[in-house]
């Protein structure tokens, strides 16, 4: 199969050269308010500008260029109601491969809407009832298609790091990179391209604070599952790192930090009214631990991806009135 041979540099190297002309190259971002609040210089890599809203384009991009023509003809499966799905579906579409979604059926319309705008087919389930995984594993052997999962797959994983590796080539000198983390694709490929061009820099993964698996399976040398955890960081509501993800953390990482929902609303004003710009709850981590461990990084130049911009406006406008918390 596919996508389980561990990636190394050398693919997030390949995957940059495919998405070249594809994918965005993304700005980095400055404040010299931010600046002066964390007492650091800070530099957001913002793959909310990236297509689809989110850096998920880059690894499902990536991958599916990889198909050989027997997998186009017959299509990619993906599970997913986030940005995973979008970007499976934008990156079929600019490939000319058919692509099968398979979506919980009281996903988001607008996402449902979204999904289908790219050409996919939907394919809904009961969330409560079925299993998602087992209907895509369905689909892919009775159909023929090929299941692109969200995180743990080389050719993903290889693509997500070339945001951090323009990050690290744009700005020299970085002490350390902040990195939102869910199932591990973004926080893994970043470390690969880390740790080739910048050996120096320290990475950190955040995750949200009640779903600390992540920090777990660190400490304990072995992948913690837990249950879907309660966050409004929807993009890292995952239950387990994968093994491929996990192998490159555990490795790699300097340490797994975490951040509570009061303290993403927080990042996500702060993005807003200084940087104006509008990040997803679940792209705010690794901000939210920059600022939380602010004193600790003073003098340093600190990197921070910002992972996406993909929330419904009604409820970013709940989010960023509801009263500040107390610090
Ligand atoms: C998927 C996602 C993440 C988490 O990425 P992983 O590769 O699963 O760790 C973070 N932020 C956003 C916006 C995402 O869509």
């Amino acid at each position: 199969m596919a996508g389980v041979i561990p990636p190394t540099y050398a693919d997030v190297e390949s995957a940059a050269a495919r998405l070249l002309g594809h994918a965005h190259r993304t700005p980095v971002l400055t404040s010299s308010r931010v600046d002066d609040e964390v007492g650091a210089r800070v530099f957001f890599k913002c793959e909310n500008f990236q297509r689809m809203g989110a850096f998920k384009f880059r690894g499902a991009f990536n991958a599916l260029s990889r198909f050989d023509d027997e997998q186009r003809r017959a299509g990619v499966v993906a599970y997913s109601s986030g940005n995973h799905a979008q970007a499976i579906a934008l990156s079929a579409r600019l490939l000319g491969i058919p692509a099968t979604i398979v979506m919980p059926h009281d996903a988001p319309a607008a996402k449902v809407a979204a999904t289908r705008g790219y050409g996919a087919t939907v394919v809904s389930y009961d969330r409560y009832a079925e299993d998602r995984e087992a209907i895509g594993r369905a689909l892919a052997a009775t159909r023929g298609l090929t299941l692109v999962p969200p995180y743990d797959h080389a050719d993903v994983i290889a693509g997500q790091g070339t945001a951090a590796k323009e990050l690290i080539e744009e700005v020299d000198g970085l002490d350390a990179l902040f990195v939102c983390l869910g199932g591990g694709g973004l926080l893994s490929g970043s470390l690969l391209a880390a740790q080739a061009l910048s050996p120096s820099t320290r990475v950190y993964g955040v995750e949200p604070a009640a779903g600390d698996d992540g920090q777990r399976s660190l400490r304990s040398g072995e992948i913690v599952h837990i249950d879907t955890p309660d966050t409004i960081a929807d993009g890292a509501q995952t239950q387990h790192l994968g093994e491929l993800t996990f192998a490159i953390i555990r490795r790699e990482v300097d340490d797994i930090h975490t951040a509570t929902d009061a303290e993403l609303v927080d990042a996500m004003r702060v993005f807003a009214s200084t940087l104006k710009i509008v990040v997803e709850p679940t792209g705010c981590l690794a901000f939210a631990a920059v600022r939380r461990l602010a004193p600790e990084l003073a003098g340093q130049r600190i990197g921070v991806l910002v992972s996406g911009g993909n929330v419904d406006l009604a409820r970013y406008a709940e989010l960023i009135s509801r009263p500040a918390p107390a610090r």
